[in-house]
């Protein structure tokens, strides 16, 4: 499978089948908490990055694979409305089955209505927004230089107003960074009138792009999470072990750990040695550290898990 992975479960989403459709770290942000590492190719434009009839034909092939699957999730390896098929992608999904689809973005697109007009037909759009001044944005998303935070927060309210599926709004909040109070509560204030259904609170609890980006605690993410209405819950997964892997993901587990006793290798290495796709080798090396089987080292500016 080349554009799509799992399911993998996720605490949100249930067993989520990912679709990946930009190249890795193709994004319009270069995000300090960015999981993937910092952004390739930061850019707002729009592009066909990928065969439309080879996406869907995976995503019908685990379908008919009588795989479970609670959501078809469009997020991966940078942002997916940069992809300008994604609308038809989501339609033509949803013409072969009922699994409800989800989109994860940025929202820094929203300000465009070919974009709010693509995700139009999903059943989930969760959007972020992690800062409601420019200064916040500059330090925390790094956007590219076409973005400001004006045009964002006209595009998310713009989206709410029209959009009748579940809308979820994302805030990550990194310490010393865009966790300033008054700002977050002036967040609360802007948001307190927009159709959102939920209100996510997260923080940095996977390896981030710049070691400077540090997680809230418990207790400031409680008080954080004060400052906003009833619709808010702290999604942040302080304890992430893997206590309840499948036997598959024990067996692949298994199976990178044998390859980097071999030798160190890098997420690309592990990722075409196993046949995983990227983002899922991402979340099992996570596990792995976690668990304290592998370790990372830094050579010419590459890590390398051994
Ligand atoms: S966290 Fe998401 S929005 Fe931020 S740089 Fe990474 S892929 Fe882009």
């Amino acid at each position: 499978m080349k554009y799509v992975f799992g399911p993998v479960p996720s605490r949100r989403l249930g067993m989520s089948l990912g679709v990946d459709i930009v190249p890795f770290k193709t994004c319009s942000f270069d995000c300090v908490y960015c999981q993937l590492g910092l952004t390739i190719k930061k850019t707002t434009e729009r592009a066909d990055f990928v065969p439309i009839d080879d996406v869907l034909a995976e995503i019908k092939e685990v379908i008919e694979s009588g795989k479970n699957v609670d959501f078809i999730t469009f997020s991966g390896s940078g942002e997916p409305t940069l992809n300008s098929k994604l609308g038809e992608m989501i339609r033509k999904v949803k013409a072969f089955t009922d699994i409800p689809v989800a989109v994860i973005t940025n929202g820094s697109l929203l300000y465009r209505k070919d974009v709010r007009d693509d995700l139009i037909s999903a059943d989930l759009v969760v959007p972020s927004l992690d800062a409601i001044s420019n200064n916040t944005l500059d330090k925390v998303n790094r956007p590219c230089n076409d973005l400001n935070i004006d045009m964002i927060i006209d595009g998310l309210r713009e989206f709410a107003k029209d959009y009748k599926g579940k809308l979820w709004l994302e805030i990550l909040i990194v310490k010393g960074i865009n966790d300033n109070l008054d700002e977050l509560k002036q967040m609360a204030d802007m948001i307190r009138d927009l159709r959102i259904d939920k209100i996510q609170l997260n923080t940095v609890v996977r390896p981030p792009a710049e070691n400077f980006a540090l997680p809230l605690t418990n207790e400031e993410m409680d008080q954080i999470a004060s400052l906003f209405d009833d619709r808010v819950e702290i999604i942040a997964d302080f304890d992430r072990s893997p206590k309840n892997l499948s036997q598959n993901d024990k067996s692949i587990e298994d199976r990178i750990v044998d390859l980097v006793k071999r030798r160190p290798c890098t997420i690309d290495d592990i990722s075409n040695s196993i046949g995983l796709h990227k983002i899922e080798a991402i979340k099992h090396i996570e596990h792995l550290l976690k668990a304290g089987r592998v370790s990372q080292t830094t050579l010419n500016n590459k890590t390398y898990y051994k």
